[in-house]
């Protein structure tokens, strides 16, 4: 069995064909999913499609890139609700992305300013609710460490990691676990596949991120989670270990690391 632990169900590119994307999943092996939240709406219909589905589990909480889309002061009080109402897998997707402009009407100051304020806000959140917390990083992997390490005991895992050495090492002398998504079987990025590699058995996940950053040979089409098994295939690959192996030690870890997933 393994697990997608990041896949955006809820994503238009799905629609009206959810059933059939979870479907091949399971034909695939891919038994549970974890689906992420990007803002409040989104937050909403992920615990909504969630309850659908006995093998979608939810996470709620507001996406950095979308921080400046949320007009209500009682975000954090809704997200909070949602997130002690359905029993979500974590809190996520949080974090800071400096790679995209700022919106309109803010400069680079203020806007990563408001990404901080988010990302400590969901922070606290999750450690008073007991919960894990998954972290979008892009060119901010060293603010995001920075951030954290004010908050330890935190269990998070870095999605998506492409970080450097350095980082990793930093990350994991936290407690943090590591998420790997397709980007691991692409051709130009054997950093990645050294990080695959490098990772403790006991600190990694598996990821598709799908619709996004679909793995080899999938390159140009729609992701969905039934290719987690082309990036754990990899993963397998770099660290030396069956496929088996890699979907049994995966599995173990997510469902050491996500709330409630174990259990169903
Ligand atoms: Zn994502």
């Amino acid at each position: 069995m393994l697990i997608d632990t990041h896949a955006h169900l809820t994503s238009d590119r799905f629609k009206n064909h959810t059933d059939e994307v979870i479907q091949r999943a399971r034909d695939c092996g891919v038994e549970k999913i974890v689906s992420i939240a990007c803002d409040l709406a989104d937050s909403k219909d992920v615990v909504d499609l969630a309850s659908r589905y006995d093998n979608v589990y939810p996470t709620v909480g507001i996406h950095p890139c979308y921080v400046h889309e949320v007009e209500e002061e009682s975000w954090l009080e809704q997200i909070k609700e949602l997130a002690e109402q359905n029993s979500v897998a974590a809190i996520g997707e949080v974090g800071l992305d400096f790679y995209h402009d700022p919106p309109i009407g803010f400069s680079e100051s203020e806007w990563r300013s408001r990404q901080s304020d988010y990302f400590v806000k969901q922070i606290s959140l999750a450690n008073e609710l007991d919960l894990p917390l998954v972290i979008h990083q892009r060119e901010s992997g060293d603010e995001v460490l920075e951030i954290l390490n004010d908050f330890p005991g935190t269990k998070a895992v870095l999605h998506c990691f492409t970080g450097t050495r350095a980082q990793a090492e930093k990350a994991l002398s936290m407690g943090l676990y590591l998420s790997f998504t397709g980007v691991v079987t692409y051709p130009k990025a054997p950093e990645v596949r050294e990080m695959a590699a490098f990772v403790p058995e006991d600190r990694f996940m598996v990821e598709t991120d799908s619709p996004y950053l679909s793995p080899v040979p999938f390159r140009g089409k729609s992701n969905e989670p039934a290719f987690v098994t082309h990036t754990a295939k990899k993963i397998a690959d770099v660290r030396n270990i069956s496929e088996q192996e890699c979907a049994e030690i995966s599995t173990e870890n997510a469902h050491n690391f996500f709330h409630n997933l174990r259990n169903g």
